[in-house]
């Protein structure tokens, strides 16, 4: 196939099993812009776009493509808000920075200046820690030390730890703040270079170290040895220390003793996911950022389907803002229903059977009749669409879709599949029952 001709049936399987304003909103303007060398480039209107699908289609779409193009191949996403690219809608003027603008807003110290303990809204899952880095921020070295933050994904560690930096060093502090990786490849940059000396200047002369994620160094010796060297240095000035990981120090198994031990000499904080009324809270309190504001009832519809991740809350907020932006809608519960639909409308949900009910209703024929060993034509269509659909809406392996559809082989399953998504490639009327049927299924599921 032709790579044109492979993105555009990428294009028009997505259309087909995608949420349809999903679809419109994110993918409908992608074009190819290029193809080099196994890479497609293909161009976006905007920001938000381009992060949307990678978080959520970015590895589909290169498998469908090296599918289609018999190789593996890559996909890079460039915006590009041209009319070239945006035909088809208006691209929305930017609500907040991107990721690229953000990231050079970088000072050398390594600090955000956007993550302060203004910007950071406070709940029952996250006070202690907040007062806490407060604490240190007030009186580095004097307080807790060190200060080991802990918690899951996306629950604040790095904004309060940035917010320490912030802090501190608008009163004339000397601060840095590093990921644990990026900690452990200058270490390893520095060994390769001799310049070990330089590499400990900058970490041992300051007055607040912030170490984020040390979980990373679980299991590396020689970072450790360096790490250790580093929190005494630092903690026998009575310079401040703060850590951040995902579990607290006796979780870590491969950390040794002497820096589990060090790590809990001063305050460990645990952060809990936010409750409903603190989730709220962050959304009007990002909205208000953004300057914007959402009506009440829309606040809570989104807090309530996302429950244990700011960073997912957040990006539930903008892909909202950006579909109202894009679609011209007003904001409303059924805005963000669409724009959400697949926070909401949960795949999860369908079974086997209910695939494999509805096809044949679909085709006005029985389910004794679809799992028969029978290969009358009447009969392999609804089938063959009966594995295409239990491949793409459920989890069965292609053994397990084998044995529903009346105990068949599992390459038969594989022919099946490809040989509708072949015809897909081709016919419409088959696009429109497929689409059909998929419709029933989600009506009733919901
Ligand atoms: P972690 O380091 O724990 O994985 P982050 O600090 O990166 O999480 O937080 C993820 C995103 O959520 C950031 O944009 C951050 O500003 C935001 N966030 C997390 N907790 C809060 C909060 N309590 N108030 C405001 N924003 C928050
Ligand atoms: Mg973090």
């Amino acid at each position: 196939m032709r790579p044109d001709e492979a993105w555009e049936s990428v294009l028009g399987e997505l259309e087909l099993s995608m949420e349809r304003g999903s679809f419109l909103t994110w993918l409908r303007s992608a074009r190819l812009l290029a193809y080099e060398d196994g890479q497609f480039i293909v161009a976006v209107p905007n920001g938000y776009a381009k992060q949307w699908i990678e978080q959520r289609k970015l590895a589909e779409i290169r498998r469908m493509l090296s599918a289609r193009m018999g190789r593996t191949v890559d996909v890079k996403l460039v915006v590009m808000a041209s009319n070239a690219t945006a035909a088809h809608t208006q691209t929305p003027s930017p609500l907040i920075p991107s990721g690229q603008a953000a990231a050079s807003s970088v000072a050398s110290d390594g600090l955000l200046p956007r993550y302060t303990f203004e910007a950071f809204v406070v709940g029952p899952g996250n006070q202690v820690a907040y007062a806490a880095a407060r604490s240190v921020a007030d009186r580095p070295g004097q307080s807790y030390n060190p200060l080991f933050l802990y918690g899951g994904s996306g629950l604040g560690k790095t904004h309060l730890l940035h917010a320490i930096g912030n802090f501190v060093k608008q009163r004339g502090l000397v601060c840095r703040y590093v990921n644990s990786e990026t900690f452990s490849n200058e270490l390893i940059a520095a060994i390769r270079t001799q310049s070990q000396e330089a590499f400990r200047s900058k970490y041992r002369l300051v007055d607040v170290l912030l170490l984020d994620d040390v979980q990373f160094i679980a299991g590396k010796e020689f970072i450790q040895e360096e790490l250790f060297h580093t929190f005494n240095t630092l903690h026998s000035a009575n310079k401040q220390i703060v850590l951040t990981s995902d579990r607290a120090p006796r979780m870590m198994v491969t950390l040794e003793e002497r820096l589990r031990s060090r790590f809990e000499w001063g305050l460990m904080a645990d952060i809990s996911p936010p409750d409903l009324e603190t989730r709220m809270a962050i959304l009007q309190h990002k909205a208000a950022q953004m300057g914007r504001e959402l009506p009440m009832e829309v606040v809570e519809f989104v807090a309530r389907q996302v429950q244990s991740n700011v960073r997912e809350l957040e990006g539930a907020l903008t892909r909202l803002l950006a579909t109202a932006e894009i679609t011209g809608r007003p904001i409303s519960v059924q805005l963000a229903r669409d724009a959400l639909s697949d926070l909401t409308g949960r795949r999860v949900d369908i079974t086997p059977s209910q695939v494999i009910e509805a096809v044949a209703a679909y085709y006005n024929i029985s389910v004794a009749e679809m799992v028969s060993p029978s290969r009358n034509k009447e009969l392999v269509q609804p089938r063959q669409v009966a594995m295409y659909l239990l491949r793409q809406e459920t989890d069965a392996s292609l053994p397990e879709i084998g044995a529903l559809l009346g105990g068949r082989d599992h390459t038969t399953v594989l022919h099946g599949v490809d040989r509708i998504r072949a015809r897909l490639e081709v016919e419409e009327q088959l696009r429109r029952d497929i689409m059909h049927i998929r419709e029933r299924l989600y009506l009733r599921a919901s």
